[in-house]
């Protein structure tokens, strides 16, 4: 078969076809091939189209030696079936194919960049282009391109030729191997002329919009993101909504926003330095307080203490005169300070026992615990 119904005519939304036979796999599924296709089977670059056989759902569909291979969720009876496609989805994936026709014939024409490879995504869609990266300016007037050559209403068709009669000015030489039939390519009137097996919208108003939402170094050229069509609207919508979310979060308009965001990120900032100052402030008075505590050793615990905190506790207990060993707790972590031969013995015992682990030097000893809440057994072993 030299081309699938959908590839004829790709406005067509239901087929009356036959199923030639259908099978079950190992995972619970059926495969089923048909005599053509109105669902287009993944290739080129464009996804698999999702659809209906007899009312059956179609979860993908692949073209092997030449059949359509599908995948569907339940089994259906061998001979004539109907074929529905899920056209909102096979048109949106059309504009998107579409549209990276357009972008990668303008940009080469116009900024000199060939396309390298494109990806048809369920969200972004990009495409690769050779040569310095585009600047924020070329960004700018190649989506304006593209945008007036959908205002210009260009008719887009499929031309088919012998497999040696190739067009002199088709952009893409490239033959598929498994070429059986004749050469397809995909004309944008005025535009461009490529080899293509995909399915595309049959005017470039058809494509309504395109954005390009996105500029990345990638590979020594450029990787160029986009949204075509639906995808505008939706994207356009959920900004918009977006916007009015944080405008009343913020009580501001939505040009005060960014102000309003500086605004709160810089006080976040200042208040951070403060809390910072305050924690040393506490840490040093907890630690001068200890000095007061009875017994051989000290037991410290602050539940939202950092290993940091513990350390400031421990350094100004020091300077308050304390000469006893200590055992610092704190949020899932420890630390002991004191005569270096007593530390150095038991500190892996307290860790053992507090369920962390630890290390140090010089009278300290110090880690993470996952039982902090054991520390008064911990700290009997440190009692000289
Ligand atoms: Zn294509």
């Amino acid at each position: 078969m030299p081309l699938f119904a959908c590839q004829n005519d790709a406005s067509l939304r239901a087929l009356d076809t036959t199923l030639l036979r259908c099978e079950p796999t190992e995972d619970g599924l059926f495969i089923g091939v048909t005599e053509d296709t109105v669902l287009y089977p993944e290739g080129g670059g464009q996804p698999a189209d999702r659809g209906t056989l007899d009312g059956v759902a179609v979860l993908d569909a692949q073209k092997v030696d030449g059949e359509v291979v599908l995948t569907l969720a339940a089994a259906v009876a061998p001979g004539p079936v109907r074929m529905e496609v899920d056209w909102a989805r096979r048109f949106d994936l059309m504009q998107q194919h579409s549209a990276q026709h357009l972008i990668s014939a303008i940009a080469q024409d116009r900024f000199g960049r060939a396309t390298t490879a494109f990806h048809l995504g369920a969200q972004v869609s990009s495409v690769d282009l050779d040569g310095a990266t585009l600047s924020e300016a070329e960004r700018l007037a190649l989506q304006s391109a593209v945008n007036a050559a959908i205002v210009e209403a260009r008719p887009v068709q499929p031309r088919l030729f012998a497999p040696d009669a190739m067009p002199a000015n088709a952009r893409s030489r490239l033959i598929p191997d498994d070429l059986d039939g004749p050469l397809r390519l995909i004309e944008i009137e005025g535009y461009d002329l490529n080899t293509c097996g995909g399915t595309h919208v049959s005017n470039t108003a058809r494509l309504q919009a395109v954005v390009l939402t996105r500029i990345e170094r990638y590979k020594g050229g450029s990787r160029l993101s986009f949204v075509a069509g639906g995808r505008v609207v939706a994207g356009l919508d959920a900004a918009t909504q977006r916007e009015q979310a944080l405008s009343r979060l913020l009580t501001c308009s939505v040009d005060e926003q960014h102000d309003a965001v500086q605004h709160l990120v810089d006080g976040r900032k200042e208040a951070g330095k403060v809390e910072k100052a305050l924690r040393a402030e506490l840490a040093g008075l907890m630690g001068a307080a200890l000095r007061g505590r009875p017994g051989d050793a000290v037991g410290y615990h602050q539940d939202d203490a950092d290993l940091r905190t513990l350390q400031q506790v421990a350094a100004s207990a020091r300077d308050a005169g304390e000469a006893r060993p200590m055992l610092l707790t704190g949020d899932g972590c420890f630390l002991i300070d004191g005569d270096e031969a007593l530390v150095r013995a038991k500190g892996p015992q307290i860790a053992a026992a507090l369920e962390g682990r630890g290390g140090g030097a010089r009278g300290r000893y110090q880690g993470k615990a996952a039982r902090v809440d054991r520390r008064d057994e911990a700290l009997a072993l440190l009692t000289p």
